[in-house]
């Protein structure tokens, strides 16, 4: 049984960790290989590196920082299939979702690699007579990515190129449920040759992330994960005086208008709903029908729903793969019960699920709940399965009420063809990613990823602009070099 190395100054780190989580296929069952729980000397080894890596990293020239991003583009080109396998291996994703990711982790490095311009600060000539004003961005020092288990291979992208480029030094900190990956993605990029130290990566859960927060020489905390856990972190990190973004959870929720092009929705609301296994932070828990537009859309989702292939996701006949593990699918059918138990109506059940040939693993089918009841279970908890409540109401403006009562504001999504319906959703609707027919509202590496209310403790978001500001402090300069100090040459 492979145990997962520690990486740190360069270096495969063997850890001393005497407890370990086992990493398992969640389709079959294999035990893949074991997370160290490291030690808080490996902790503190990963941020000295770090540390020690900075002076001269930030002292490369920004144009030269971004070679090392285009080569590791071109590494992570080429193994595409290879890292998309590991995803789908030990998170369960169909492989087509697991590339997919992987090309989004791609575009932050290509986005990353503008960072000559990115960085740029600003001067303002005499203001006063002679002096005069300049802003300038330097690094933060080292910063801590704490990821969770569900896009093991693209969420360290959203901040880890930008840090990097940005002349500081990272220390990562993969889930435990999926670290293979980013071991993986560690060993192809070796062969950039990224000066020992500025990238590491110590393996653990809760112990290892706290002692990130508590290491007085980590100066910024990207997470990403659930909300109970991201607004710790936040609380912890800002305590400690670090600079923090925390992306927590959310209950995505997608409106149907009775304009709206019904087999579209369907369709995209059943990606949204179903793909990945419903394990995205972006995904669609909540249908809420306007109107005449329940009966068409319930019909399309049900038959979307039911027909949906279910199983391994190396198997390319595949549209669903398995869920994280076997907590995962006794939580989540315990939810779909709460729902029931409301007075909800699982018109679609995909409990008890059991996948020929893979008996061993961790499957829940598309589910459909009607009558879920505004303020129910099912329509205010995240479930992080492949579970869709669906709420009929007469107006959009209930629907946007009821958008808007909700604790997270991760992302919202409306089906319609009027300008003027969408224009409205856009303007009032209380969440930082919106669609408009569109299902899974990603921002583009060059966008911020936004998330308001609960899904989100900070200021600045990853990606783009907003991640070239968290990863960088601005400095003011005020000069004043008197003329008759000019030397006559
Ligand atoms: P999680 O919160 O359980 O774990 C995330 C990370 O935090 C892991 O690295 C884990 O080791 C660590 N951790 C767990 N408990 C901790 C604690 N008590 N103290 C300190 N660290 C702790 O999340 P998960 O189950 O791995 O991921 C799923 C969650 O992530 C969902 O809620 C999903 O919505 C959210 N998510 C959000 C986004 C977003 O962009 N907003 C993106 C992806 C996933």
């Amino acid at each position: 049984m492979k145990t997962l190395d520690n990486y740190f100054n360069g270096n495969r780190e063997i850890s001393a960790a005497a407890e370990h989580v086992e990493v398992v296929d969640p389709a079959t069952g294999e035990v893949l290989a074991r997370t160290p729980l490291s030690t808080p000397a490996e902790t503190n080894a990963a941020v000295q590196a770090a540390a020690e890596a900075l002076a001269d990293w930030r002292r490369v020239p920004a144009p030269d920082r971004i070679q090392y991003l285009f080569k590791m583009k071109v590494v992570l080109e080429e193994n595409l299939k290879t890292i998309g396998q590991t995803i789908t291996r030990e998170c369960g994703k169909t492989l087509g979702e697991s590339i997919g990711e992987m090309r989004r982790a791609i575009e932050n490095v290509e986005v990353a690699c503008g960072i000559p311009k990115m960085l740029q600060g600003h001067i303002s000539e005499d203001i006063a007579s002679g002096i005069d004003e300049l802003m300038l961005r330097q690094p933060v020092g080292v910063c801590a990515i704490i990821a969770p288990f569900n896009f093991p291979g693209m969420i360290p992208f959203w901040f880890l190129p930008y840090a990097l480029a940005c002349g500081n030094t990272c220390v990562i900190k993969p889930s435990e449920k999926t670290p293979i990956t980013m071991d993986l993605i560690f060993h192809l990029i070796q062969s950039i040759g990224l000066p020992r130290g500025v990238l590491n990566m110590v393996h653990g859960a809760r112990d290892v992330v706290d002692g990130l927060l508590d290491h007085p020489n980590v100066k910024a905390v990207s997470f990403v994960g659930s909300t109970p856990v991201a607004r710790t972190i936040y609380r912890r990190a800002a305590e400690n005086g670090k600079r923090v973004q925390a992306q927590g959870g959310a209950k995505n929720p997608l409106v149907v208008l009775p304009d709206a092009d019904i087999d579209m929705a369907v369709r995209i609301g059943a990606d949204s709903a179903f793909g990945c296994a419903g394990q995205r932070c972006l995904a669609t828990s909540l249908a809420v029908t306007v109107g005449d537009a329940h009966d068409a859309f319930i019909e399309g989702i049900c038959e979307a729903a039911s027909s949906r292939r279910v199983g391994y996701g190396l198997d390319p006949e595949i549209q669903m793969g398995a869920v994280i593990n076997h907590a995962s699918v006794e939580r989540i059918e315990g939810l779909i019960q709460a729902g029931v138990d409301e007075g909800a109506r699982p018109v679609v059940d995909g409990r008890g699920a059991v996948i020929s040939g893979y008996e061993k693993g961790s499957f829940v089918r598309p589910t459909v709940l009607l009558d879920v009841p505004e303020g129910g279970t099912i329509a205010t908890t995240e479930i992080f399965g492949p579970v869709l409540g669906v709420i009929q109401v007469d107006t959009l403006d209930h629907a946007i009420e009821l958008i808007n009562r909700s604790a997270y504001g991760n992302q919202a999504s409306l089906f319609t063809t009027s300008g003027a319906s969408a224009r409205k959703f856009r303007y009032e609707v209380q969440a930082g990613n919106i669609g408009i027919n569109i299902g899974v509202a990603a921002p583009m590496a060059f966008f911020p990823f936004s998330g308001w209310k609960d899904s989100f403790f900070g200021d600045l978001h990853g990606q783009g602009a907003d991640a070239v500001d968290f990863f960088t402090q601005k400095k003011i300069v005020v000069e004043r070099w008197p003329k008759d100090w000019t030397r006559q040459f």
